[in-house]
């Protein structure tokens, strides 16, 4: 299983990053998880603009969704011809949501153009990929995944506070991309987001292979997460960088 990171800014997009993207590549089928403002951009560089196979969305908020917004034009009407319905897997009310940006009825674009699913809690299949989904602790509904596949486990937090769930998702995986938007000793709003300690925490409880850090905010400072987070687990460990590839 291959990770390429399209963007990994926190919350808004930082001068050298767009928010949450992350596109996953199988025996050629290419999954992207999350689709954060600017990340279009990027998906340009790694692989072709319409060379999606499905997309999974682990919350509504604008920084994991929005580029699908504008992503709807690119495969309506590029010139080339429109390619085939995408298939989009998401919380509750992402059609309605990704339909709200537009300002205008829109059913009929959209119909077009994706295959909206809502997800659920548990097992799901998509391609070569199975995804184990569990809620995290985020103001909003949100998943966080464990993905297989080709015998190798990746786990994703997408955005939450301190999560048991997130723990159990993460048991063993060889590769854990975990959110560390905050540094310990700010004033932290508690259940939403982890700090870099807190993402280590749970990287060594779960007993993690390696440790990705993502959703860094852009006015942070990189380098004291990554203390943060050394500070408590002792393996492998890095800050995510966009346009990286990771063999997981
Ligand atoms: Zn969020």
């Amino acid at each position: 299983m291959k990770l390429t990171v399209l963007g990994c800014a926190g919350t808004f997009p930082g001068p050298d990053s767009p928010c949450s993207s992350y596109l996953l590549e199988q025996d050629g089928f290419r999954l992207l998880v999350d689709a954060g403002n600017g990340s279009t951009g990027m998906l340009q560089r790694s692989i072709g603009l319409l060379d999606l196979d499905a997309v999974v969305i682990s919350h509504l908020h604008g920084d994991h969704y929005l580029d699908l917004v504008t992503y709807t034009y690119a495969r309506r009407y590029y010139p080339g011809g429109q390619p085939g319905c995408l298939p989009v897997y998401g919380p509750t009310g992402v059609q309605q949501h990704i339909a709200g940006a537009f300002g205008r009825p829109v059913d009929d674009l959209l119909a077009e153009v994706y295959e909206f699913n809502e997800m659920s809690p548990g097992r799901l299949d998509i391609g070569p990929f199975e995804l184990e989904l569990g809620r995290v602790n985020h103001p909003v509904e949100t998943f966080g995944m464990r993905i297989t596949a080709g015998g190798r486990t990746l786990a994703y937090s997408a955005d939450t506070g301190v999560s048991d769930e997130l723990v159990k998702l993460a048991r063993d995986v060889d590769l854990f991309l975990c959110e560390a938007s905050y540094l310990d000793g700010d004033h932290n709003p508690p259940d939403i987001h982890l700090t870099g300690r807190e993402a280590g925490e749970h990287a060594r409880r779960a007993e993690v292979h390696k440790l990705l850090l993502t959703h860094l905010v852009p006015w942070g400072d990189p380098d004291r997460t990554l203390a943060e987070a050394t500070g408590v687990y002792d393996g492998d460990i890095a800050v995510a960088r966009t346009c990286a590839g990771y063999d997981v």
